[in-house]
């Protein structure tokens, strides 16, 4: 089937993303022939969860999560779909992206809300120890997650509720710490050598409880967006275009028309994601709320939460 991709950045760049895959498994990646843009990613089998400084819990993954870099992955997906004969236009975006057309797939990623109090800040850093090859670090309306990359040095990514705080790159990372609370981890950023060109952040973020429903087909954040600290997004983008490949062929081969591969596309992701963006968004209240921070936290401590039972329902 002849695709084309209208992409409006280029290649490689950063983005704002913890940057460790929980929930991708072999299948997706069997079937989208992901193996050779995964090679060399790192496999996380522990997260140590931190609340304000404090270590809190360690929690064994119930399967690998994948650490990569989206400089290296995303630049690595482009070769590969051009290398198997895909087009691929950079610099080329799409103005009328929102309009329903036979053929078109949307793929442009998340939806702006304009109003949304949220604001992803993310950096790479050298010499910055940590104590498991994943961080996740819970403040005051904020969580930041520590990821060890494959070239040895550590992606750290936060969702910060947005303030006013006077700086820009670097620095605004480093005061959206502090001001949630967590001088601790401030003091061991400001320690690590920092990747300057590595800096990227993102307004308007907000997330979804359940799938988009219009005329169009749609993959990845552009169907729905999952809350970050799943660190399900990238799985849920290859496993939606895993669900949207049967209807797209029978279409390409004229064995059915543009509605009814946008109806099946719809079902199956509803099917997959209905349960997991619901249980996202109500845990992700838990995460973000200082009052419920600290129930999260007291059961963690009193070994009542049943984190493989999340991790289930989240992936
Ligand atoms: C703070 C934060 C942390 C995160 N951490 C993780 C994590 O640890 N693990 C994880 O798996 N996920 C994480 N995510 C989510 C993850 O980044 C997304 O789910 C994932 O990138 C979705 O992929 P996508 O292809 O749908 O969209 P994107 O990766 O956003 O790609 C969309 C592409 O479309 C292009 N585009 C946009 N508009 C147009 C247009 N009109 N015309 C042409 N091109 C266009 C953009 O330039 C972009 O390259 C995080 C997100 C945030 C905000």
């Amino acid at each position: 089937v002849p695709v084309t991709i209208h992409e409006a950045g280029t290649y490689p760049r950063h983005r704002v993303c913890g940057e460790f895959i929980a929930g991708l498994r072999d299948e997706t990646i069997s079937r989208l022939g992901l193996a050779p843009a995964l090679r060399g990613t790192l496999r996380h089998r522990e997260v140590a969860w931190f609340h304000r400084d404090t270590a809190l819990h360690v929690q064994r993954l119930p399967e690998p999560a994948l650490g990569v870099s989206r400089h290296t992955l995303d630049a690595a997906l482009a070769r590969e779909f051009v290398e198997r004969g895909g087009g691929l236009l950079t610099r080329a975006r799409i103005s009328d992206a929102e309009h329903p057309r036979p053929g078109r797939v949307l793929a442009y990623g998340r939806r702006r809300h304009m109003r949304s109090r949220w604001i992803g800040l993310k950096l790479h850093v050298r010499d910055l120890p940590l104590t498991r090859e994943l961080e996740v670090h819970l403040g005051d309306s904020c969580y930041v997650g520590l990821a060890q990359l494959p070239d040895g040095a550590v992606n750290l990514c936060g969702l910060f509720r947005r303030r006013s705080l006077g700086a820009r790159g670097p620095e605004l990372l480093l005061r959206h710490l502090r001001a949630a609370g967590l001088p601790a981890l401030a003091a061991r950023f400001e320690r690590a050598s920092i990747d300057q060109a590595s800096f990227c952040a993102v307004a308007a973020v907000d997330f979804d409880r359940r799938v988009l429903r219009d005329a169009c087909i749609r993959i990845g954040d552009a169907a729905a967006m999952i809350p970050p600290f799943t660190g399900n997004g990238m799985a849920m983008a290859f496993q939606s275009a895993e669900a949207a490949l049967a209807p797209l062929i029978a279409y390409s081969r004229g064995e059915c028309d543009w509605s009814d591969a946008v109806d099946a596309t719809h079902a199956a992701l509803r099917r997959r994601f209905g349960a997991r963006l619901w249980s996202a968004a109500g845990l992700h209240s838990f995460l973000l709320q200082p009052k419920r921070q600290r129930i999260l936290t007291a059961l963690a401590r009193a070994r009542l939460l049943p984190f493989r039972t999340l991790y289930t329902a989240l992936h």
